[in-house]
Order: C-alpha cells, then sequence, then structure tokens
C-alpha cells in the first residue's frame, strides 16, 4: 500500500480513538497524581499533534483557521510547559502572572479560528448567521451575567480583587468562543455531530474557567491546582483536537449550500429570547434593589447586553423581512416571467405545428396536412373529390423572370384558387407549382365544373411587377373512393393530372381506370425503350420532301422506328411521348440526328437533297444540344445548310430560359435551317412568328383541303397562312397530301413544297436511294424528251 493509500484511507473513528486515548491518560493522571502533570501535559500534546494531523488527514480547504486553531492549542501548552519546567527549576509566580497572558491569547485565536470557517460565500447566510450569532451571544451574556456571575459578585464582601477581575475574564473571553461555535453551528455545513464537538469543546473551557474563576473568587489561590477545572479545560483541548479528525472536519470548513432554518424553532427561540433576557434582566435589578446593593455596573452591564441584544435581534428581523419581502417580489417576477415564457412556448408550439403543416410561401396546408384531411375524408365516408392542380410551363416563368417573379406568380394564383371554392374545402400547395383541392361534399358532375372554374381562373393573365403573365393549368380529379389509401387516391389524381398535361393541358381530366392501364403501358413502354437503346432496335425510316412544281425530291424528312426483337413496329406516336417525358428522348434523338446525317450526306452530294430531323422540346433544353449537332454534322461530312431542324410551336413559346432560342439561333448562324412543324395545332399566334429564329414553317395536315363544305374554309384557311408565311419570308411545306387534287390545289395556293402519301409513305435509305436515282432518271429522261 502506497503512502498515498494509506492517506486516503477514510478513517472515521479515528477521533473517537483520539478521545478514548487522551481519556485514558486524563485517567491516569487523575489517580497517579505523581504522573499528573506529565499525563495532563502528554494530553495537551496529543490535542495540539491532532489537528495537525487533522489538517494533513483532511486537507480542508481553507488551512489559516486551522493554523489559528492550532495556534489557539499551542500557546497554553507552550505556557504550561514552561512553567512545568520553571516549577521544576524552582521558579514560582503568583496568581496573576506572566503566564495569563499566554492563556488569554488561546482565546481570541481560536474565536478568530472559528470565525475564519466557513469561508465567506454566499453574503446572505454569511450575515443572517453572524447576527444570529450576535443575538445569542449577547443574550447569553445577559444570562450568564445576572445568573452566574452578579450572585457571585454581590456575595463578595468587599470589592472585587485584581485576581478575580483577572479570573472573570476566561468565562468572559469563553462566551466568544460558545458564539464561534454557535454561528458554525447555524452557517456551515458540517455534521451536527461534528458541530455538536465544537459546541461541546466551548462549553467545557467555559465550564472549566467558570470554575476557576469562582475558586479564586472564593479566595483560592490562582496557582493550585484546581483538578475540577483543569478537567474541563483538558476535555475542552481534546474535544478540540477530535474535531479535527473527525470526517467531517474539511466539511465543516464549507458554507452550507442550503441554510436549514426551521421557522418555528426559530420563533419560539426569538420569542424566548425577548421574554426571558428582560425577564432575568429585570429579576436581576429587583433582587439588586432589594438588597439595596445597586451598583452603576448591576445596572449598565444587563441593561446594555439587553438593548444591544434588541437592537440585534431588530436588525435581523429586518433583514428577514427584507429576504421575504424580495423573496415575493421575486416570486412575482418569476411568476410573471413563467407566465410569459409559457405563452412564448404555446405561440412557438402553435408556430411549429403550423409550420410544419403549412407551405410557407402561400400559407396554404402543406402535403401533409392534406394526407390527413384526405385520410379524414376517406374515414368520413361522405361524398368528396381530391382534385391536382399544376401550372403549365411554370418552370418557364422561373427561368426566365427569375424565381421572385414565379414566387409571386404563385401566390396569386393561390388566392385566385381559393376564391373558386367553398369555406369547407381544403386548398393545399404540394410543392413548386403544384395545388391539390379537396371538395367535401360535392356531387362528381359538379366537381368537374368546380375543377372547369378553377383552370379557367388560371387562365386570367397575372400582372407581376412589369410583367404581365399568361398562365394555363392542368386538373386531374377523383372521386374518392373509401375502399382505396390516401396514397392510391393521390397516385389516382395525379395520373388524371398525367394525362390532362399530356392531352394538351388546360384542361381537367377526371380519373377513369384505363389512366391506370396507359400509366401500365407507359412504364413498360419506358423500360423497352431502356432496352432498345442498349440493343440499337431503332431504324431511320425517310420521307421525302417534293417540289410540287416538278415533283423532284428536294429533301427527307428522318421519322424514326422501332421494332422491339420480340414484337411489332411500333409508331413514333406511340412511344416519341414518353422519350420525352422520360428524358430518353435526349439520347435517341442524338443517334436519330447522327444516322440521319451519315445517310443523307451522299443524298445532298450527289442530288443537292436536303435534311429534315425533328427535334423535341426536351432535347432543346440540354445544354449541348448545339453541340451534339455540330457533331452530327462533322462526323457525317453533311453541310450545316443542308440540314434542317424541324420543331414544334410549344418549344418557342414555352421557352423560358431562352436555352432553346440560343441554340436555334447559334445553329443558325452556322447555317442549319430551322422549320416549326405541325404549324397550326399549337399555339397558333402567327404574330410571333416574326421574332422566331426560323426559316420555314410546315403546315399540319389538318389544314390539307378535304372533299365536301369543309373543304371551302379549310382552303381559305391555307391560303391566308401561306400568304402570312410569304409575308414573313418564311418558305411553307404542306404535310400529309395524299392525293394528286390536294397536290394541285397546294400548288395552286403558292405553295411549292409538299409531302405526304401521295408521293410516298416513310421508306428505309437504301429504298430513298433507289427512289432519287429513280426520280432523276426520269427527271432527266423528261428533259431530253
Ligand atoms: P411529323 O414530324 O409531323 O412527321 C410526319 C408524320 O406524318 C409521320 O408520322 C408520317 O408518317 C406521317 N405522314 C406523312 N405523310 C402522311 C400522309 O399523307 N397522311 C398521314 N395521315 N400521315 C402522313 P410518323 O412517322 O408516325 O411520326 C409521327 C411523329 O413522330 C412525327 O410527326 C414527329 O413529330 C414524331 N417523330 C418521328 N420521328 C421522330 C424523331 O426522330 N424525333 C422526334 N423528336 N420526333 C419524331
Ligand atoms: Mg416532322
Ligand atoms: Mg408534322
Amino acid at each position: 500500500m502506497t503512502i498515498a493509500d494509506r492517506v486516503a484511507r477514510p478513517r472515521p473513528y479515528l477521533w473517537l480513538w483520539f478521545v478514548l486515548g487522551s481519556a485514558t491518560l486524563v485517567v491516569l493522571g487523575v489517580l497517579i497524581p505523581a504522573a499528573r502533570p506529565f499525563a495532563f501535559l502528554g494530553t495537551e500534546i496529543a490535542a495540539v499533534t491532532a489537528i495537525g494531523a487533522g489538517m494533513r488527514l483532511h486537507r480542508p480547504r481553507r488551512m489559516a483557521p486551522w493554523w489559528c486553531i492550532l495556534a489557539g492549542l499551542s500557546v497554553p501548552l507552550v505556557a504550561n510547559v514552561t512553567w512545568l519546567a520553571l516549577g521544576l527549576a524552582g521558579v514560582r509566580f503568583g496568581y496573576p502572572g506572566p503566564m495569563d497572558w499566554f492563556y488569554y491569547l488561546m482565546y481570541p485565536l481560536i474565536f478568530a479560528g472559528l470565525l475564519g470557517l466557513p469561508e465567506r460565500g454566499g453574503k446572505g447566510a454569511w450575515r443572517a448567521g453572524t447576527l444570529e450569532t450576535g443575538i445569542f451571544a449577547c443574550a447569553g451574556a445577559v444570562l450568564y451575567w445576572t445568573v452566574l456571575v452578579d450572585p457571585v459578585l454581590n456575595n463578595l464582601d468587599a470589592e472585587l480583587t485584581a485576581a478575580g477581575s483577572f479570573a472573570l475574564a476566561y468565562p468572559l473571553m469563553d462566551l466568544l468562543i460558545i458564539c464561534g461555535a454557535v454561528r458554525l453551528a447555524i452557517i456551515g455545513s458540517g455534521r451536527t455531530a461534528w458541530n455538536a464537538l465544537v459546541v461541546l469543546a466551548g462549553l467545557s473551557l467555559t465550564v472549566g474557567d467558570t470554575t476557576f474563576f469562582i475558586h479564586v473568587v472564593d479566595g483560592g489561590d490562582g496557582r493550585l491546582n484546581l483538578l475540577s477545572a483543569s478537567l474541563c479545560w483538558l476535555a475542552g483541548a481534546v474535544l478540540v483536537g477530535a474535531t479535527a479528525l473527525h470526517p467531517a472536519m474539511s466539511a465543516g470548513g464549507r458554507l452550507a449550500d442550503v441554510r436549514r432554518t426551521h421557522p418555528h424553532l426559530m420563533f419560539a427561540s426569538y420569542l424566548a429570547l425577548v421574554l426571558i433576557v428582560p425577564a432575568a434582566t429585570t429579576v436581576s435589578l429587583l433582587t439588586e434593589l432589594r438588597a439595596g446593593s445597586i451598583g452603576a455596573v448591576d445596572v449598565a452591564v444587563p441593561m446594555g447586553a439587553t438593548a444591544v441584544t434588541l437592537v440585534l435581534l431588530v436588525t435581523r428581523l429586518t433583514q428577514i423581512a427584507r429576504i421575504a419581502e424580495s423573496r415575493a417580489r421575486a416570486l412575482v417576477v418569476r411568476g410573471a416571467a413563467l407566465e410569459r415564457a409559457l405563452a412564448r412556448q404555446e405561440s412557438l408550439q402553435d408556430q411549429l405545428s403550423h409550420q410544419a403543416l403549412h407551405d410557407s410561401l402561400t400559407g396554404l396546408p402543406n402535403r401533409l396536412l392534406l394526407r390527413q384531411r384526405v385520410e379524414a375524408a376517406l374515414a368520413g365516408g361522405g361524398e368528396a373529390t381530391l382534385i391536382m392542380l399544376d401550372l403549365d410551363g411554370f418552370k418557364d416563368v422561373n427561368d426566365r423572370f427569375g424565381h421572385p417573379t414565379g414566387d409571386a406568380l404563385l401566390a396569386v394564383v393561390a388566392d385566385r384558387l381559393q376564391t373558386g371554392l367553398r369555406a369547407g374545402d381544403t386548398l393545399a400547395r404540394l410543392g413548386g407549382d403544384e395545388f391539390a383541392v379537396l371538395l367535401q361534399d360535392v356531387a362528381d358532375r359538379d366537381a368537374v365544373t368546380i375543377g372547369e372554374k378553377l383552370v379557367a381562373l388560371v387562365r386570367r393573365p397575372v400582372e407581376v411587377g412589369d410583367h404581365r403573365l399568361h398562365t394555363t393549368a392542368s386538373l386531374g380529379l377523383r372521386t374518392l373512393d373509401a375502399r382505396l389509401s390516401t396514397s392510391e387516391m393521390l397516385r389516382d389524381v395525379d395520373l388524371a393530372l398525367y394525362a390532362a398535361k399530356a392531352a394538351g393541358k388546360d384542361q381537367v381530366v377526371s380519373f377513369d381506370e384505363r389512366l391506370r392501364a396507359e400509366q401500365l403501358h407507359r412504364t413498360r413502354t419506358v423500360d423497352g425503350l431502356r432496352a432498345a437503346i442498349d440493343r440499337a432496335d431503332f431504324a431511320v425510316h425517310y420521307q421525302p420532301l417534293v417540289d410540287l412544281r416538278d415533283e423532284q425530291t428536294v429533301a427527307v424528312e428522318a421519322l424514326i422506328r422501332w421494332t422491339p426483337t420480340d414484337g411489332q413496329q411500333i409508331s413514333p406516336d406511340q412511344f416519341i411521348s414518353v422519350a420525352e417525358d422520360s428524358g430518353l428522348i435526349v439520347p435517341i434523338g442524338a443517334w436519330v440526328l447522327r444516322r440521319a446525317c451519315l445517310d443523307a450526306v451522299a443524298w445532298h452530294h450527289r442530288y443537292g437533297v436536303r435534311l429534315s430531323v425533328n427535334v423535341s422540346v426536351r432535347q432543346l433544353r440540354e445544354p449541348d444540344f448545339a453541340h451534339v449537332v455540330r457533331e452530327a454534322l462533322e462526323i457525317s461530312g453533311l453541310p450545316a445548310h443542308a440540314l434542317t431542324l424541324e420543331i414544334t410551336e410549344s418549344v418557342l413559346v414555352a421557352d423560358g430560359g431562352g436555352q432553346a432560342l440560343a441554340h436555334l439561333a447559334a445553329l443558325r448562324r452556322a447555317g442549319v435551317k430551322v422549320a416549326v412543324d405541325d404549324f397550326g395545332t399549337g399555339y397558333s399566334s402567327l404574330a410571333y412568328l416574326q421574332h422566331l429564329p426560323i426559316d420555314s414553317i410546315k403546315i399540319d395536315k389538318a389544314f390539307v383541303p378535304v372533299e365536301g363544305p369543309e373543304g371551302a374554309q379549310q382552303v381559305s384557311l391555307i391560303r391566308a397562312i401561306i400568304d402570312l408565311a410569304r409575308s414573313l419570308a418564311l418558305g411553307t411545306v404542306v404535310e400529309g397530301v395524299e392525293t394528286a387534287d390536294q397536290a394541285r390545289l397546294v400548288h395552286s395556293l403558292g405553295c411549292h413544297l409538299g409531302q405526304g402519301y401521295h408521293f410516298s409513305r416513310p421508306i428505309t435509305a437504301d429504298a430513298v436511294d433507289r427512289l432519287i436515282a429513280a426520280d432523276r432518271l426520269l427527271f432527266d429522261v423528261g428533259h431530253v424528251r
């Protein structure tokens, strides 16, 4: 075991062993008078040593007070050793003598030590403890005086001698030590047993000193070895030593964290003091009066002490009142603060739950809250309809005008939609430009009407800042079906919305089971397309564009064909839109472009035949689209001016960030031509044509005149379009020419280019080779003839 271990080992009963050991030594001293001085001195030395050992063992945080106490016990020891040594040498002192000054020194030293404990911490507790100590000390002094000292003095035949006055100083100084001990008990954090030891030590010294005082006053010799007093002094010293060895010693030096106040006990003790002190003073004064021996000291001492007691008591009570008042005030303040905090917490809670269930931009319920309401409606079993609405081309608004404008548009749309709904309906924003509505208690037909009303509300132009935005919305709806889950409901209504978009946007579509089948079909198509890209299951066919004047093929349009390995050819109408939605059109389109350029380069070089390739909006949104086109031209060797890109009107209208237009402008600068395909089926705003980077328009087959009364109307329409294009210096092609009559008519209207089954169906590259060669041959023969 190391020294440190030994030191650290707890010794809870060391103090008891010390007390028992010292007591044995004292008893030996009492029983063997010859050994008495040495036994008593030994006890004193043991007490001083115990303090030193206790300081080492317990290492209290503050050593100074313990050094004071150690010094306090050492002083009489030094005096006694000196006294004994001088006595053995034959030198004797009378009483009072120089040794008494050493003894006197003990009291202030121990008192200072006790005062130093506990260290000053919490101001209130320290002051209160000290005040209370003062009160008890003064009261004790009054009682001590009236009960003990005064009667002794009264019984004296003569005035108090110098020896008596010296002896009286001892018990009076004991009051200091008892005060210190009581104060520690009040404010220290030592255990009760430890405090009891301290108080007992003080009491032992007091009893010893009082006995000595009475003995001296009674005419005893101060130098006589008064056994009873000596035993009390020794007991005091041993008890002080024991306090240092007690395990609570280091804790005794600390201020109690929580002051133990017992209101009833305090009240009882104050009351007792207020009653007993004046009563004792009165009794003492009356006794003196009756004896006729009343003097100035008799009145001054008890009255002075009583007055001081009362002043301290009043001070303490004022302090208590002040503490109570400030605590009450603090409680009121704390109560108010608590109330405020609670209110804040409540509002924060409201805010948080509102935030969790609402959209921050529009303040509308969010997806989560909508789901909750749909769930409730499904459980309720009433007639309800779920609507999902999405703005058409919102991304472009964001790209073109910036997000703040987009946000403002959403806020206006949200407000408008709200005006079209009843109080019980829920309008929610699901995110981005997607809104949902839960219509409560509504029949199917009415739901469709409300949906149409909502779409019409969105269609009205919106003014945001300097911009006037034209936007539309697509809307899907579905009646709630209690057999389905909320997720299934949302999935179905989403399908209806998708169908509305696919059907051309700006419209309402109600869910029906076919949509689910179509969705399945779309998913399968996407899977098939993915596999087709890997396996190169695609081919490009070409349809001639013919000069109506001489029926010569001047260009060919590349049209993709997909023949799955295990199935029949699938028409582009069936898979292009799926490829666009899934983004697969980007790699597929790039492949078509390259394949077509490679095929067409020979036709161009030999016969001057040009190439048209269809391009989707989705492709034009890719940042590297122009690069892809240039690469196809470079690889194939086809000159840029021999290529025409066919785009649809939707590209031009919905090109938010201008990416598509930028690509087209760049490619046109390089010589590539741009044609608007299916003209007349899209937005049909003729006015914007002149501002666009295009070279020609392909008039949709829907405008090709047919037999019968509608024919006349179509003729006037197609003529108007051709005239307009000419005025804008745009070339024209008419698609879907199926008969010779149609070809002649179109020609007569001023359009020189036609495309259609009348001239040729889309054919393979080899067939194009043969066709063009035959064409030229015929043409040349015709010319020769
Ligand atoms: P489009 O660009 O307008 O192509 C013309 C479509 O009309 C072709 O259908 C063609 O076969 C058809 N057609 C030609 N002459 C006649 C006629 O006299 N009468 C009738 N009723 N139809 C005629 P196809 O090949 O099925 O292509 C359909 C659409 O698919 C194309 O319309 C085009 O928008 C798209 N498409 C085809 N290939 C591609 C491609 O490689 N990329 C992209 N993005 N779209 C393509
Ligand atoms: Mg086309
Ligand atoms: Mg077309």
